[in-house]
C-alpha cells in the first residue's frame, strides 16, 4: 500500500523565503571565511605531487595473496571472475604440481577499466586469495594496456607494507610470520 507522505507546513517567514536564503548565505559565507583564514587546514591535497592516504579498508586495486613458497593462494576456481559483474576478470588454470591443490592461475589479469571497484571478487573467494587493500586509488596511465593488471604485478607486494595484524600477509616471504608458516607449509599442516 502507498504511503502519503505529509507535505511540510511553512512558515510565513519560510514562505517569504528572503530570510531562508540569508541564513544559507550565512554559512557558506561562514565556511568561506573559516578557509581563507585557516589556509593550512585546508582539506585538499595537492594532487598529484601529494597521494591521498587512503584507509586500508578503502576498496583499491586488487592484490593476489600468497603462500609461504611465494605461490599465489589462488586455486582458479573462477569463483571471483563468475561474481564479477563487469566480467573483467581474466583466469586461465593448469593443474598444480602440488597434491593438495587441483588447481592453479597460470594466467590472472584484471581489467581496471572495466572494474566497477565493487569488491564481489574478494567476497567470492573461498580461500582468501585476492584482496583490494593496496591503498592504491590513484591509477593514471597514458594507454589501455596499462591497466589491464597481471598476476605479477597483483602479486608485487610487500608484508612490512602491511599491517602486524594482518596474519595471512605477514605469511608470505619477508613477512614476521614467514619462518613458522612455511614450516607449517612443508609439513603439509598450512591453511
Ligand atoms: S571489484 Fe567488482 S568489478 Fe572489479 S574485478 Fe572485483 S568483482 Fe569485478
Ligand atoms: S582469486 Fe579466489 S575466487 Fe578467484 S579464482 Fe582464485 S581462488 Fe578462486
Amino acid at each position: 500500500m502507498a504511503k502519503i507522505v505529509p507535505r511540510p507546513q511553512l512558515t510565513f517567514w519560510e514562505q517569504v523565503y528572503f530570510v531562508e536564503i540569508f541564513k544559507g548565505l550565512t554559512v557558506t559565507i561562514a565556511h568561506a571565511v573559516r578557509n581563507l583564514t585557516g589556509i593550512t587546514k585546508f582539506p585538499t591535497l595537492n594532487y598529484p605531487e601529494e597521494a591521498p592516504n587512503l584507509p586500508r579498508d578503502y576498496r583499491a586495486r586488487h592484490r593476489l595473496m600468497k603462500r609461504p613458497d611465494g605461490t599465489p593462494r589462488c586455486v582458479a576456481c573462477f569463483m571471483c571472475s563468475t561474481a564479477c559483474p563487469a566480467r573483467c576478470i581474466n583466469i586461465i588454470a593448469e593443474e598444480s604440481p602440488d597434491k593438495h591443490i587441483e588447481k592453479r592461475p597460470v594466467r590472472f589479469e584484471i581489467d581496471l577499466l572495466l572494474c566497477v571497484f565493487c569488491g564481489y571478487c574478494v567476497e567470492a573467494c573461498p580461500c582468501d586469495a585476492i584482496r583490494m587493500d593496496t591503498r592504491e586509488g590513484v591509477m593514471a596511465g597514458d594507454n589501455r594496456a596499462e591497466f589491464i593488471i597481471n598476476k605479477e604485478t597483483m602479486m608485487d607486494w610487500k608484508p612490512k607494507d602491511y599491517p602486524a595484524a594482518d596474519l595471512q600477509s605477514q605469511k608470505a616471504p619477508g613477512g614476521s610470520l614467514h619462518a613458522e608458516a612455511l614450516e607449517a607449509f612443508k609439513s603439509g599442516t598450512y591453511h
